[in-house]
């Protein structure tokens, strides 16, 4: 099966009591058993519960994945990553253009806990393959990125990791209580794929070893749910990320996971249109005298164009713009626009436009900020899927009010 198909029927089994094409949310904290210990595989909700079953089957599926596990946000999905496969001590290597909650909960939440983070401005593979030593277990990037919308290259950071691991070998782990934790992986590559989605890049076949997604954004689709999942290329993987979420008990519950699952049946139809209005909307305001610069990986004078036409299918919703006059015209085009709402968050079916120096980016310091980009003129459209000529006319009217032309 194909990607589209895989995300409509995979974890999708009719109701084995009542025949119900869609299954039932299973709203239930535990599992009636027969005896003491005999029951169906369910016991208890924290652990597993169909309705999370079924989304990560289909998550699993449209990555390539083995398996997937899913939780109650992108963050949680990202502390399960670090907290099931490393241990204090151990480092990480990032590009520094991140996600400003996944700096926040390196730096504030991760640090304190024992984690080192080493991060590189460079989006050559070879600039992060250079930050791994000896106690490196894991590299994260997220390509593109937030909000700048730079690109990295997976296949080059995955064989730069491969080559990395061999060069220094494994360091068995010390052992703990012979939990599914207690394994030395080596040196892991792990994807943000949030941005593009499986319907536009898939990291699993490019060489990376675990996806994670925030699918309160584009899986979800509909600005509805918050909530997070992790996907491995092995069980190997899975199973010390499924111990920690029923351990630590980050999970969804069932509604919230029947939610991200209808998103997920129309995430490839969404993305289509997504993408084709983006790329309306940046060619329009890269001709507006109003916008000082225009980022989109599909224009052809984006600096990773080419790589972007060779990654992914398409070059997804996000455009990021910087406007004439900074803060202050950036102020007034944010309270201008009438369809584009101003709020964090992106990936729905309607537009939004988002201020990072203010919203979502504020826990970074300035100076980082700025070094990824992230300047007071700046804000990052997430293109909706309504009709783009509304959504021209909107970006052009609060344009005038912001900077007159
Ligand atoms: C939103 C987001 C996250 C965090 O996800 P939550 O669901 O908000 O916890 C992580 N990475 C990226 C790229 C995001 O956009």
């Amino acid at each position: 099966m194909r990607l589209s198909t895989r995300a409509i029927h995979v974890g999708q089994n009719p109701d084995p009591t009542t025949g119900a094409t869609v299954p039932p949310i299973y709203a239930t904290s535990t599992f009636t058993q027969a005896a003491p210990g005999e029951h169906k595989g369910y016991a208890y909700a924290r652990g597993t519960n169909p309705t999370r079953d079924g989304l990560a089957a289909a998550l699993a599926a449209v990555e390539g994945g083995s398996d997937a596990c899913c939780f109650g946000s992108g963050v949680a999905a990202t502390t399960a990553v670090v907290q099931a496969l490393l241990r204090p001590g151990d480092s990480l290597v990032a590009y520094s253009d991140m996600y400003g909650g996944t700096f926040r909960l390196l730096e504030r939440v991760l640090k304190p806990w024992g984690l080192v983070t080493r991060y590189t401005d460079s989006n050559d593979p070879a600039a992060l393959a250079a930050l791994v030593d000896d106690t490196t277990k894991l590299v994260w990037i997220e390509t593109p990125t937030n909000p700048s919308l730079r690109l990295l290259d997976i296949a080059a950071v995955a064989a730069q990791c491969r080559a990395a691991a061999e060069r220094r070998g494994t360091r068995p782990m010390t052992a703990r209580g012979g939990s599914p934790m207690d394994h030395d992986l080596g040196l892991l590559l792990a994807v943000d794929n949030t941005f593009a989605t499986p319907a536009l890049q898939r990291p699993l076949e490019l060489g990376a070893d675990l996806v994670v997604h925030s699918t309160t954004k584009y899986i979800g689709g509909h600005s509805d749910v918050i909530g997070g999942a992790v996907i491995a290329r092995s069980a190997a993987l899975i199973a010390p990320i499924r111990f920690y979420a029923n351990a630590a008990g980050g999970v969804p519950g069932p509604f919230d996971s029947f939610l991200v699952h209808r998103g997920l049946k129309t995430l490839a139809l969404r993305m289509e249109r997504h993408s084709a209005n983006a790329l309306r909307v940046a060619k329009w305001a890269a001709e507006q005298r109003g916008f000082e610069s225009v980022a989109y990986p599909g224009l052809p004078n984006h600096p990773d164009h080419e790589l972007a036409r060779r990654q992914m299918s398409a070059f997804g919703g996000i455009v990021t713009c910087v406007l004439r006059g900074g803060l202050e015209a950036a102020r007034k085009f944010m309270t201008s626009t009438k369809l584009f709402s101003c709020a964090e968050s992106l990936g729905g079916v309607e537009s939004l436009v988002n201020h990072p120096a203010i919203m979502t980016h504020a826990s970074m310091p300035r100076e980082l900020r700025e070094r990824i980009g992230v300047v007071d003129g700046l804000v990052r459209l997430s293109v909706g899927i309504e009709d783009v000529e509304d959504l021209i006319e909107d970006l052009q009217q609060a344009l005038r009010v912001a900077t007159g032309g």
